[in-house]
Parts: C-alpha cells; sequence; structure tokens
C-alpha cells in the first residue's frame, strides 16, 4: 500500500515521503490514538495476520495545504486545510469536509480512518478519508468561505474526483459549500456533479440526503431498543447533546414518533423541560431557524451547556464533536444507553468507565453511518444522472441501517464483546479481506 504524506503550498506539491505524521506513529493519546485504541481492540479478537495492524491504521496518504485569501477588507491571510484518505480498498475514499476552529491533522485522521470502517459496516463500496480546514467560519463572510473552499479545490483536485475521492459535509460545511466544491472541480475536469455529495437537491443532491444521518441515528435508536427488549422510542426520554443538522433532524424525528426530548443542548446553552411532553421540538427548531440563540429560547428552563450531562434520561445522545465523553461525564451520566450522532464523542478510558457501569454504547461508525449511506446513494444517481423519490432513499436507508445492526450484534455476541468492538470486527473482516484480495503488488 502507497504511503506518502504530500505537502503543498499554493500549488507547489511536494512529496516529502512517509516523515512523522502517519497514525501509527504518533503515539500521543490525540484523537487518531482514540481511535487507534478501539481499532486495536477488535484486531485482538480477529485472528488475522501481524503486518494487518499496521496496514489498517496507517493512512494511504495525507495532504496538508497552505490556502491564503484575501479578506474582505483586502488583507490576505493564510489557513491551513487538510485531505487523508485512510483507506480504499473496498472503493474511492469517501468522507466529509470539517470547518472548525479546532480542525486538525490529527483530528482528521482519526475520522478519515472513521470513515472506513463505517462505509465498510454498512458494506458500501467506498473507503475513507475526511478533509478539514483550520477555521473559525463565524469570523468569515459568506464571501470569504466561497473563496477559502475554491482555493482548497484547486490544491486538492488532483486527488479527489468521483472515483478517487469524494468529499461531502460535517461539521461547519453544507450543500452550500458542496456547491462550490462541484463547481470548482468542473472547472477543471468538465461537468462533475459525482465528485461531492451533499449537494442541494436542485443541483443534482440526493431527496433524503439533509436529513440522513439524523435519520439513520434514529433507525439505529430504534433497533438499539429493540434488541434490548425495551420496545420503541414512544415514551422514552433523550437528551442531545448538539443541535446542528445530526442532532435537530434526530430530535424532529424521535419527537415525532413519540419520544421525550427532556434536554437539547448547543453551543450557546441547554434547553430542558421536564414536563410530560418534554421539548416542543418544532417550536425550537422555529425558533432556531429565525437566527435566534439556543440559549435565548423562552420555554423550559435554561441550563448551562455543560449541565445536559446530569439530566436523567433513558438515552443520551452526543451529536456534536468528539472526545466530550471524558472520565468524569463517564462517570456522572446518568442515562441507560449512549447512541453516538457525533464522530468520537467517547474517550477510550471514558467507554471503559462505561463498561463498568453496564451502560451500552451505540457506536458513531454504525449510528451517524445513515449520512453516507445516503452520500452512496446520492452518487449512484449522479453517475445514472437519475433522480430517486424521498421514499426510496428513506427505504434503502432503513434496510442497509437494519441490516448493518445485524451484523454488528451478531459479531458483538459471538464474541462477547460490547457493540463498538462487533461493529469494528465486522468491518475489519470486510477491508482486510478486500485488502488482501487486491493484493500488494
Ligand atoms: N461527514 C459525514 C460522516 O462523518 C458524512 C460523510 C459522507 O457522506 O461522505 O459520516
Amino acid at each position: 500500500k502507497a504511503v506518502g504524506s504530500v505537502c503543498s503550498r499554493q500549488g507547489q506539491a511536494a512529496v516529502t515521503g512517509l516523515g512523522s505524521v502517519t497514525g501509527h506513529q504518533v503515539r500521543r493519546a490525540g484523537h487518531a490514538e482514540n481511535t487507534n485504541t478501539f481499532i486495536r481492540e477488535a484486531l485482538a479478537v480477529l485472528d488475522l495476520p501481524p503486518a494487518m495492524e499496521k496496514i489498517v491504521i496507517t493512512p494511504q496518504r495525507e495532504m496538508t495545504v497552505e490556502l491564503i485569501i484575501n479578506r474582505d477588507d483586502g488583507k490576505p491571510e493564510s489557513f491551513m486545510g487538510y485531505r487523508v484518505q485512510h483507506d480504499n480498498a473496498r472503493g474511492p475514499f469517501k468522507g466529509g469536509l470539517r470547518f472548525h476552529k479546532d480542525a486538525d491533522l490529527d483530528d482528521v485522521r482519526s475520522l478519515a480512518s472513521l470513515m472506513s470502517f463505517k462505509t465498510a459496516l454498512l458494506d458500501v463500496p467506498f473507503g475513507g478519508a475526511k478533509g478539514g480546514i483550520t477555521v473559525d467560519t463565524k469570523a468569515l463572510s459568506e464571501h470569504e468561505i466561497e473563496k477559502l473552499t475554491r482555493k482548497f479545490v484547486q490544491e486538492i483536485k488532483d486527488i479527489i474526483g468521483p472515483f478517487r475521492d469524494i468529499p461531502a459535509p460535517d461539521v461547519g460545511t453544507d450543500g452550500r459549500v458542496m456547491a462550490w466544491i462541484f463547481d470548482e472541480y468542473s472547472k477543471f475536469e468538465g461537468y462533475s456533479p459525482g465528485v461531492v455529495t451533499g449537494k442541494p437537491t436542485w443541483l443534482h443532491g440526493s431527496h433524503g440526503r439533509e436529513s440522513a444521518t439524523g435519520r439513520g441515528t434514529v433507525f439505529g435508536i430504534k433497533n438499539m431498543l429493540q434488541a434490548f427488549g425495551e420496545g420503541p422510542p414512544a415514551d422514552k426520554t433523550f437528551a442531545i447533546q448538539g443541535f446542528g443538522n445530526v442532532g435537530a433532524w434526530a430530535g424532529r424525528l424521535l419527537a415525532e414518533q413519540g419520544g421525550i426530548v427532556k434536554a437539547v443542548s448547543d453551543a450557546s446553552g441547554c434547553v430542558y423541560d421536564d414536563g410530560p411532553s418534554g421539548i416542543d421540538v418544532p417550536k425550537l427548531l422555529r425558533h432556531l431557524h429565525r437566527g435566534d440563540d439556543l440559549s435565548k429560547y423562552p420555554h423550559g428552563q435554561q441550563l448551562l451547556r455543560d449541565e445536559i450531562f446530569d439530566v436523567k434520561c433513558d438515552v443520551f445522545v452526543p451529536a456534536a464533536l468528539g472526545g466530550v465523553i471524558t472520565d468524569p461525564v463517564a462517570r456522572k451520566i446518568s442515562c441507560k444507553y449512549i447512541v453516538e450522532a457525533a464522530n468520537g464523542p467517547t474517550t477510550p478510558s471514558a467507554d471503559l468507565i462505561l463498561r463498568d457501569r453496564g451502560i451500552p454504547v451505540l457506536p458513531d461508525i454504525y449510528t451517524n453511518a445513515g449520512g453516507v449511506t445516503v452520500s452512496f446513494l446520492e452518487w449512484v444517481q449522479n453517475l445514472q444522472n437519475f433522480k430517486w423519490t424521498t421514499e426510496q432513499v428513506n427505504d434503502q436507508l432503513k434496510t442497509r441501517m437494519d441490516e448493518a445492526f445485524q451484523s454488528m450484534w451478531d459479531s458483538s455476541q459471538e464474541h462477547g464483546v460490547p457493540l463498538r468492538t462487533g461493529a469494528f470486527t465486522v468491518s475489519l473482516r470486510r477491508v482486510v479481506r478486500a485488502t488482501v484480495n487486491r493484493g500488494f503488488n
């Protein structure tokens, strides 16, 4: 497997070799190392050739680019962008693009690896990748974000493409950003809607893509509750940490199915409602769509942002950033289940605490896989130049989430391991089989 670290400054790409930047070599307990801990745990229950550990952990290619734009005031500013291509044994690299002030190479590396195992678990024919730009989008105008996005595409255009690597939305990016990527890439390569997914529906996007991650999370919750003999989500209580695209869709769909959303938090604060029907989610969404802060929501009770972790509920749904369920949080959290709608929300040591406390965790690579699953359906539609109905998309999503749950559950039962390890064993088997079958020469 070719390994290269590509550094590029304003188009002058220089291949610098392996360097010291691969996930395998980094030993500090950063995000990538957290993901690798989970992978190693699954490797330990599988009987795989020893060389496989390094092969599945090491990203295939990492690209770091400097992006210089002129700000609206005419002054230049430099930003750092990344694309990590973790694995493509099972199909083209695939994964989102994160615009966030804390996004860095280590973060992106971990997220790229999660994508390889997510696509494998859902059995969509993609590998895994992730990209990011270290930027506080709130400090930039729309025009500046567009320029930054286009600059990024100019820098990475040679390593992406409908059959190479297909970006998608993630934290801080949306359909608008995807439309710019599609447009910029098409200037170089001709009309290419399949280079990116999560586009607006009127621009080769798929029906059901925007809601897909939250909808998939709810399918996952249903499957989990049923497997644990709890019955449907109706009348169960939920707390949702993070109310962006994923958290908001999950909350809306849970409420539609009779679930009681007791608490919701975002960067601005936390709303709590202990009443019999919990928070009126559509009303809260109308408030947010008007551009008002969650912390200004006049109904229910306002808590501090992190007090969401103290809310007693059946299901706690982290739906924002990684690393939020730390040891102290894991010790005090008072829920029956944790459902990881975010990527990497639980640290490995917190995961052990939750295990000891008997709190099952529905893992990220399963829970939030609805997004990339519908991305796959969007890509297929783009290649066919054909549009499916919302119903067709949602049906396919459900079937795939149900099948993946069964494989994860069966493997966890077979090996007597938590669901996360069960999920990784399924994925690792698939990735390794493809890697070995394709050969190394
Ligand atoms: N960013 C999403 C994720 O973490 C979606 C990726 C995609 O659709 O390619 O799964």
